[in-house]
């Protein structure tokens, strides 16, 4: 498949495996701030390929694992409302908030439905003239442009039955949120490869400008993460952190100013709810004043319960990467993706679940 076999060639990712076990001196800590870099890195025995002074750890870019319970509370009582389609994708369905979870909703009667894009939720609100469909939207700069293009669609074609409710994040401030913790120290961050298509690599200079912290943006393939490890290793090594990309073929360093006009037309910054973390100043996207008409929760009153978090699970430490899932005392035991106890173990992205199917013993 194009782009796909040519960047899992085993004759280069050898030779850039070389170029890192070669290079690679100093005790090294990097963060892959994506779920589906960390899926891909275990999916392809990377971390066991790498030198045992080059550390992984996973942080919070998952964004169904992000969303706080208290966020999900309220998409679960807008599901209980009467003539009200709940959508929202899949993995979010499944995922367990403080007193039940949105599938929970449908089995007692809430009319959930699981959509693929925005755009399916807005066919399904063109579809149910006598409902009013609500989008939960959820995710980092790569989605929001299309939830912006559904709402704009919606606004010229007057259709009034459809709303989101807007749990948007955007990536730069959670990093910033995350290196001012000081929890963890990291030598240098793989970059999100989605988001930096829409972002651009240039709002990660702060990284290398005020914390010293080497910075690469990557794609989602072995050769990708490899090529970004491997300048994340000169960086280090030279101690001259910068931000570099990986990912050619998806990423410049300005972004794609198209999505990120459409993006600025419907969504303003503002503060956003991490799970893990908590409120995180001018990390969220939030409706403008002109768009408040399909807001969710202008339109709905819902008051749900005070939210609280399920006993045991350290998905939050595991999100800021304190903690490896290895560390929770539920993993594989009452934790499995079949019967999840929290989002890390339901999101095809979240670490518990990466670590549950493709990780060993050791976490590698
Ligand atoms: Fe939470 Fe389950 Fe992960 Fe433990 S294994 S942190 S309970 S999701």
């Amino acid at each position: 498949m194009k782009f796909v076999e040519e960047f899992r060639d085993p004759e280069l990712a050898k030779r850039l495996l070389d170029r890192i076990h070669r290079h690679s001196r100093k005790q090294t800590r990097l963060m892959e701030f994506c779920g589906g870099h960390t899926v891909s890195i275990f999916k392809h025995g990377l971390r066991q390929l790498l030198p045992p002074n080059i550390e992984m750890l996973s942080g919070p870019g998952c964004p169904v694992c992000v969303t706080a319970s208290a966020d999900l509370d309220k998409a679960i009582a807008l599901s209980r409302l009467p003539d009200v389609i709940v959508t929202s994708f899949g993995d979010m369905i499944r995922v367990p908030g403080s007193h039940s979870s949105l599938q929970q909703a449908k089995a007692e009667g809430g009319d959930v439905r699981i959509v693929y894009s925005a755009q399916d939720a807005l066919n399904t609100a063109c579809g149910n003239p006598g409902k009013s469909v609500i989008f939960i939207g959820i995710g980092f700069e790569t989605t929001a442009p299309t939830v912006a293009a559904a709402l704009l669609q919606a606004e010229q074609e007057s259709i009034n039955n459809f709303y989101l409710l807007s749990l948007h994040k955007v990536c730069p401030p959670i990093m910033k949120a995350i290196l001012d913790l000081g929890e963890v120290r990291l030598n240098g961050i793989i970059c999100p490869g989605h988001v930096s298509a829409i972002i651009g690599s240039y709002p990660y200079q702060f990284i290398p400008d005020n914390y010293n912290i080497a910075c690469a943006v990557s794609g989602f393939e072995p050769l990708d993460i490899l090529l970004c490890i491997d300048m994340l290793v000169s960086q280090i090594e030279a101690e001259k952190p910068s931000v570099e990309i990986a990912y050619r073929r998806g990423v410049n360093s300005e972004g794609n100013q198209a999505a990120l006009k459409l993006m600025d037309s419907v969504f303003e910054i503002g503060d956003a709810d991490w799970r893990g973390i908590g409120i995180v100043p001018a990390s969220g996207l939030k409706l403008r004043k002109g768009y408040q008409r399909f807001n969710a929760e202008v339109k709905f009153d819902i008051k749900p319960e005070p939210a609280r978090e399920a006993r045991g699970c350290i998905c939050d430490s595991i999100l800021r990467g304190v903690s490896t899932p290895l560390e929770c005392k539920l993993f594989r035991k009452s934790c499995t993706p079949d019967h999840p106890v929290g989002p890390c173990m339901v999101s095809s992205e979240g670490g518990c679940a990466t670590y549950y199917h493709y990780g060993d013993a050791n976490g590698r």
